[in-house]
């Protein structure tokens, strides 16, 4: 079937927001294997919509409207294209209800403009809103349908998941079904290249997301029934293991520090670490993990030398000699958090996060991240030119529990070198 966008609202126009939503619905439409002929952005004027709405039910199947549909004069969507579709609106009182329930909820003050998002399809359908007041509205004439949805993206996605992608789903006769690999330790463009045959699929489709510190491969299958779509995503998702290997850490929505809580208590093991120019960052991700506690012993904030010295009794002619930021430092924050815990694993990290502060031989960017267990401590040496304090700060930390979990694991530690401690 063919499908086509409509985005309405003169902000858009002028350029104040950018219409993410007409990217986010033409994705999703895509997936369902609806093809995309025509998106379209238009003013809140009742003329020049009607006009763009008579076009698009002559030529498409289905038309997809964002925005318009909230309680002021300028948000005539609904009206316009309930003409277009021969639907004569009416007032539903318990739409109503639901309106006024949600501004008491809000502690808010209801207008009378409110009235008219109680206006529903005749003959159509109403779509839930579950995060706003405007109800969404599906109207049909000869084959030929219309879903509006409010133009707040935290409105219309939930909107769009829950009530229309199931009504598309059936026009299809297919279910969807996706999986997300959340891959560490290779760049996005080398992973491009390591996995580019199997980018190349229309379904299931593969796709990769650069995030910060890792990147997130998501395949999506469409097939007649749920079972057929998982068994599809299944195949092409072991193909991804085969190439990538332990380098995928996790599957799902979940960061590298529900792997670490989660291996770590599998394996009964416990962690502390030891954070300068991080700041508390790993620590604070272990600890917005549930049940966190039954692995992790302690979180050292170790900004200033004397501290390195105090509490993690590393040595005073190393910090001389060396410098806070050097493999030295972090093996010794790594080993000496780890003794004064008691933890099987000990993490030290240091580096200069930026934008000041550093220097040629050791520039912004520079970190050194330690990992001991064991009588072996292992040192990786990053350096992250030209990246923002926050973006250095985030690598570091992600880097550091990757060597957590590889340990954890028994896996192997890529670019770290070993370091066997006095015996
Ligand atoms: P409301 O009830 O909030 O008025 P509405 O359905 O009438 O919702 P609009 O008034 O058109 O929607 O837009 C409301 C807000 O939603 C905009 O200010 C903007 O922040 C966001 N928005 C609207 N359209 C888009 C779009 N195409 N892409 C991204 N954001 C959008
Ligand atoms: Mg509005």
């Amino acid at each position: 079937m063919n499908a086509e966008i409509i985005a309405v609202g003169t902000e858009l126009l002028l350029g104040d927001i950018l219409n993410t939503n007409a990217q986010y619905l033409a994705r999703q439409l895509a997936a369902l294997g609806f093809t995309v002929h025509f998106q379209c952005v238009v003013g809140d004027n009742p003329q020049r919509l009607a006009q763009v709405a008579h076009t698009a039910r002559e030529r498409s199947e289905v038309v997809l409207y964002s925005g318009g549909l909230g309680p002021t004069a300028d948000d005539l969507t609904k009206e316009t294209v309930a003409a277009e579709y021969g639907d004569p609106l009416r007032f539903d009182e318990a739409e109503y209800k639901k309106i006024e329930r949600f501004f008491r909820d809000c502690h808010r003050p209801m207008s009378e403009n409110n009235r008219k998002q109680a206006m529903v399809p005749a003959n159509g359908r109403t779509l839930a809103n579950e995060n706003g007041t405007a109800p969404g509205a599906m109207f049909v004439q000869n084959g030929r349908y219309a879903f509006l949805m409010p133009g707040p993206p935290k409105e219309l996605i939930p909107m769009f998941e829950k009530e229309v992608r199931p009504l598309l789903q059936t026009m299809q006769q297919c279910v969807l079904h996706s999986r997300m690999l959340r891959v560490y330790g290779i760049g996005e463009s080398q992973l491009e290249g390591m996995v580019a045959e199997l980018l190349e699929g229309e379904n299931p489709t593969a796709a990769l997301y650069a995030k910060t510190a890792e990147v997130v491969v998501r395949i999506t299958a469409r097939a007649a029934d749920e079972q057929a779509a998982q068994a599809m995503c299944g195949k092409l998702a072991d193909r991804f293991y085969a190439i990538l290997g332990d380098h995928i850490y996790a599957e799902g929505e979940q960061g590298m520090e529900y792997t670490v809580v989660r291996t770590f208590i599998d394996a009964g093991m416990t962690l502390a670490t030891a954070e300068s120019c991080t700041g508390g960052l790993v620590s604070e991700r272990i600890t917005s993990v549930p049940g966190s506690s039954e692995m992790f012993e302690c979180g050292v904030c170790s900004y200033s030398n004397n501290i390195k010295q105090l509490l993690l009794e590393v040595d005073s002619g190393t910090l001389r000699q060396k410098g806070a930021v050097s493999p030295e430092v972090a093996l010794q924050m790594a080993d000496g958090v780890r003794r004064r815990a008691g933890a099987t694993v000990g993490v030290g990290i240091t580096g200069i996060a930026g934008p000041g502060g550093g220097t040629e031989e050791k520039p912004v960017g520079l970190v050194y991240i330690a990992a001991a267990m064991g009588d072996t401590v292992w040192v990786h040496r990053m350096l992250m030119a030209h990246r923002t304090r926050d973006v250095v700060r985030l690598a570091a930390s992600q880097k550091a529990l990757d060597m957590a979990r590889r340990l954890a694991l028994g896996l192997p530690m890529h670019g770290c070198t070993a370091h066997r401690l006095r015996g």
